[in-house]
């Protein structure tokens, strides 16, 4: 199997803030495993406050190639990407883009798209919400705007409680549609963080994203016993082996590829979160249509999606899943569904 990547930097429509910075683009890898003729495209994106980078990316990926030099049979996918994850610690993006390449190499060599090998129903993809940045009331009522075609909405809190309200304020300015709200470990105490969870619940929001920081697990237990909303992990929940520990701390977590190494992982982790009673949603960073459109294979599996990645930049280089009056609609490619423009 031979693996190429090449960097390929994610221009970002409007500048994009959340509680922690704001930023106009996103590092991203584009991956190929080719054997035999066929081609699997993978995607690695690295919002710089993860810590991985083009660079780091591209030393993984090189030393993955020589190991995946040696591979004969692209199908022995339990065999291959666990050894991969072995290779280093770290390097998620970098994980998921080799996933998400060898599933697309498998899906087109078997002509069939991984919902259908997964047994899935893409009539069962659900809605997903449109997120819009920390910005000034004017620019928020404009992006709320439009997102006009979108049925539910996702909002970026996590500042100061004047602030937060002047937010949601001027979306309620313009529409009633659904809020989900995403705090990103932004609220520090967790009195603040019920008052304000409980003036949210009034306004129309449907759960609360990573309201206090990711170590802050018994701050928020004491929250959730509270809270009039559902709470969803997401920093606090990277891969399989920290689903246990979010039991009884949130309602539910949030998967990303590129946080869990891709595909298969996420695969167990909802898994696991359904034996655990636990909710899932599944997210996204700044991606392609690449990425996104693998993660929407698994879609039909999950409570909620924000997969708006791929609307949000201005250089997509993929065609592949499409949202149609705001669901998530999956094409009949094979694969993740995926060509290249
Ligand atoms: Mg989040």
């Amino acid at each position: 199997m031979q693996l190429r990547h090449q960097p390929y930097t994610l221009q970002l429509r409007h500048a994009f803030g959340i509680a922690s910075n704001t930023r106009t683009s996103t590092p991203a890898t584009l991956v190929e495993i080719e054997h035999e003729g066929v081609v699997g495209h993978g995607e690695a994106a690295m919002p710089p406050y993860l810590g991985e980078t083009q660079a780091t990316a591209a030393a993984f990926l090189d030393s993955a190639a020589g190991w995946l030099a040696k591979v004969e049979n692209p199908f022995l996918r339990e065999e291959i990407l666990p050894a991969i994850d072995q290779l280093a610690a770290g390097n998620t993006a970098a994980k998921a883009a080799i996933d998400i390449a060898l599933h697309d190499w498998i899906g087109r060599k078997l002509g069939a798209p991984w919902h259908r090998i997964w047994g899935l129903d893409p009539r069962k993809a659900p809605v997903t919400s449109y997120t819009i940045g920390i910005d000034t009331p004017e620019v928020v009522r404009a992006k709320t705007r439009e997102a006009a075609g979108y049925r539910i909405l996702k909002v970026k809190l996590g500042r100061e409680a004047a602030a937060d309200r002047a937010l949601i304020d001027a979306i309620r300015d313009v529409t009633d549609t659904p809020i989900t709200v995403d705090a990103n470990q932004g609220w520090r105490a967790r009195d603040d963080a019920l008052r304000m969870i409980e003036w949210l619940a009034g306004r129309g929001v449907v759960f609360i994203e990573q309201p206090m920081g990711k170590e802050q697990l018994d701050d928020t237990a004491w929250l959730r016993e509270r809270s009039p909303l559902p709470l969803i992990a997401d920093e606090s929940v990277q891969r399989l082996a920290d689903v246990a520990r979010v039991r009884g701390v949130f309602d539910g977590i949030n998967i990303k590829l590129m946080k869990c190494t891709g595909l298969r992982e996420a695969w167990q982790m909802i898994t696991l979160a359904r034996a655990l009673g636990l909710k899932v949603m599944l997210g996204c960073m700044t991606e392609t249509s690449c990425a996104i459109s693998a993660a929407a294979q698994l879609s039909p599996l999950v409570d909620w999606a924000d997969l708006d990645g791929a609307v949000l930049i201005a250089n997509d280089c993929f065609d592949g899943m499409r949202i149609v009056d705001g669901r998530i609609t999956l094409p009949d490619r094979p694969g993740i569904g995926v060509v290249k423009r």
